[in-house]
């Protein structure tokens, strides 16, 4: 056994940031889109207020139980014509808060891949104003409209990342029981 103290229990602990990505990332293990699981979790005053992630519409078909997202198609990224039949995961997240009529004004949104421009448009309508994220998605003409909303002031991105060590403490948290009562 070894003695820890405050400064590494304090490394040990993850930060807001780290924290509201974890989930985020737990949100997207419910992804049924074959393109790629993506989650986001909305955060107001440091309190998660609604989650998401990539599926199809509410009691429409799963891409994964298709077995494919459009007949003969393997994934929704697969089309440069037809739109992803999966609601993003920050628009179910908009969505749910809409549903149940919670405010997203003045949020924050964690999210696991940088939003694509319609979800950042709907976003910025939707009132929340920082965007987290763990992986880049827009390049090129995207990135462009991306900065100008950038530039108008609508909205701030940044990309954040788990250290290692939270990262291996919660997937040790996730593989073994942790509550047990010594
Ligand atoms: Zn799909
Ligand atoms: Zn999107």
């Amino acid at each position: 056994m070894h003695s820890s103290s405050p400064t590494s229990e304090s490394q040990q602990r993850p930060t807001w940031d780290e924290y509201f990505l974890m989930l985020a990332k737990l949100a997207a293990t419910r992804s049924t889109c074959l393109a790629f699981p993506v989650g986001a979790v909305i955060v107001k005053n440091k309190q998660v207020v609604a989650t998401g992630y990539n599926g199809s519409p509410s009691g429409s078909a799963h891409c994964t139980t298709q077995g494919y997202c459009y007949p003969g198609l393997s994934s929704c990224d697969a089309s440069k014509t037809l739109p992803s039949r999966a609601v993003h995961a920050e628009a179910n997240a908009i969505a749910q808060a809409a549903k149940h009529g919670i405010s997203t004004d003045g949020a924050s949104i964690y999210v696991t891949l940088e939003p694509c421009l319609s979800c950042l448009k709907l976003i910025i309508s939707a009132g929340i104003g920082e965007v987290y994220y763990e992986t880049t998605f827009n390049t090129g003409e995207g990135a462009l409209v991306r900065d100008s909303f950038i530039e108008e002031g609508l909205v701030t991105l940044k990309q954040i990342n788990l250290s290692p060590e939270i990262a291996q403490k919660a997937a040790d948290f996730l593989v073994h029981p942790i509550s047990l009562p010594s």
